[in-house]
């Protein structure tokens, strides 16, 4: 009897080859298990075994045939219902797409597709990636695979859920403040943000544009390298994707090369507000990178402190004008009848169409833009936003990596922080600096927590160099 606890992308192809299973079989195998197990998490907002196992079969043809499928040939893949599979929802979890279907594919599923990944199905979210937790869904929360009382983090919740609980063997996530690294942390699972512009965001519907990237989630570090390496590189249809060289990523890591490299903490991820767990289990990891002969270095990025403030003015600034074109007409549900005039329905389909949470930041990002208050508000954080910036490029002087806790906490519970909005904004306190610099960051479960709830490290590199943090992640990950 098959363990898909056992499956990795790396023992999955040695299994399809080795003829230990089918395609067709396993992915039989995923859906059944995923089906069942749905109900209790709440994780796939839809799955679709007609297609997955018609792809499926193809790939099986290609095989008996001789021919190589690719290197994620078969691999089962759960996606973010905010990226576009052609012919499948696409609702990013609001009620204002309910109905739509995407009409093409994504850059990065188009990418996958060629390298013979299979689609389980798509994964809850926040409402447009709005939240940490996944309860501001319009179609339910997603329960934490460790404890269903708790969240699974958000936005990203069901697509790190799936994998933490073996309903796929690696997932699409996108992350603008913490989306894919905070539910991974909380979930036990791998998660990266990719550097800006290092994947395509063709196809994935925009919450804040100059923040946004999508990443994979994965069991570990390795894997998320090679669905990485897989979904990145320039793309026309992004004018912000670069060319570049990646192409050394999942070759193993050299421990001589890592051990030169400088590993930096910063004072200021670590001061009040850590709980105490999390503060004991940063220390582990601390040790854990010493016994591996890393060098470590105190480092101070001063504007840390204005991150979140930054963060929640430049967002919804990007949020108000991306949301602009969610009418109630276009995308999806037919026109609501019975409205008296042309405004009357769009302002009906907005007010019913998008919860609370998207409501609040549309508000705030229209009012941080408006006249008179555009330079004291928007203004005003982009050049914070550079400060921020500044830190990291002077830190990365001196060293090539820096470590921070994910979350200040573990997991919280359903409902815990849903009706405070603060407090919620707050558990993104260091994932978002990130996002405001465009670097690279992983999301790594500290080891030997088994029975108890996962907590999560990160790891944050130079542009580019993802292959530091994933590395090192690795390395980690042999203790
Ligand atoms: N939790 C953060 C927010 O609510 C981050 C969301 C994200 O990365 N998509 O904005």
């Amino acid at each position: 009897m098959l363990n898909l606890r056992d499956l990795t992308i790396k023992s999955f192809r040695e299994g399809l080859l080795n003829k230990s299973f089918s395609t067709f079989e396993i992915t039989k195998f995923f859906f059944d298990f995923a089906e069942e197990k749905n109900s209790e998490l709440n994780a796939f907002l839809s799955l679709h075994r007609d297609q997955a196992l018609e792809a499926a079969s193809k790939i099986d043809v290609r095989l008996a045939e001789g021919d190589d499928p690719g290197v994620l040939a078969g691999v089962p893949l759960a996606i973010k219902d905010n990226i576009l599979v052609e012919g499948l929802p696409a609702t990013a979890a609001s009620k204002i797409l309910e109905n739509y279907s995407a009409p093409y594919d994504a850059e990065v599923i188009a990418k996958l597709k060629k390298r013979g990944a299979i689609f389980i199905g798509k994964t809850n979210l926040d409402e447009f990636a709005m939240g940490s937790s996944t309860e501001n869904s319009a179609f339910g929360v997603t329960r934490n695979p460790h404890d269903s009382e708790r969240v699974a983090g958000g936005s990203s919740g069901g697509s790190a859920a799936a994998v933490a609980a073996h309903m796929a063997i690696g997932a699409l996530g996108t992350d603008t403040g913490g989306s894919v690294r905070e539910p991974a942390a909380f979930c036990g699972v791998v998660g990266l943000k990719p550097t800006y512009g290092a994947v395509s965001r063709f196809g994935a519907i925009a919450m804040a544009s100059s923040l946004d990237q999508i990443g994979p989630i994965a069991k570990n570090a390795e894997d998320a390298a090679t669905l990485f390496q897989a979904i990145a590189g320039i793309d026309p249809k992004d004018s912000t994707s670069v060319d570049a060289d990646y192409h050394d990523l999942t070759a193993d890591p050299d421990l001589e090369r890592i051990r030169e490299l400088k590993i930096g903490i910063p004072d200021e991820y670590f001061g009040e507000g850590l709980d105490p767990e999390v503060r004991g289990e940063m220390e582990k990891v601390i040790e854990d990178l010493k016994s591996l002969k890393i060098n470590l270095k105190k480092i101070s990025l001063p504007h840390t402190k204005y991150a979140v403030a930054v963060y929640y003015l430049i967002m919804p600034a990007e949020v108000s004008t991306n949301l602009a074109r969610y009418d109630g007409l276009r995308y999806s549900p037919p026109p609501r009848s019975g409205r008296p005039s042309l405004l009357d329905l769009y302002l009906y389909n907005r007010s019913y169409g998008f919860g609370p949470e998207t409501k609040r930041r549309i508000l705030l990002g229209t009012f941080a833009l408006s006249a008179g208050y555009y330079d004291a508000y928007y203004l005003k954080a982009q050049k914070a936003r550079s400060l921020i910036k500044k830190d990291f490029d002077e830190a990365f002087r001196e060293v090539d990596v820096i470590l921070a806790p994910v979350t200040p906490t573990p997991a919280f519970k359903i409902g815990e922080k849903a009706n405070d909005p603060l407090q919620m904004y707050l558990s993104d306190i260091f994932t978002i600096p990130a996002n405001l610099a465009g670097l690279p960051a992983v999301s790594m479960p500290v080891r030997g927590r088994e029975g108890k709830l996962p907590i999560g490290f990160q790891l944050m590199g130079k542009p580019w160099r993802e292959k530091d943090i994933l590395d090192i992640g690795r390395l980690y990950e042999r203790l």
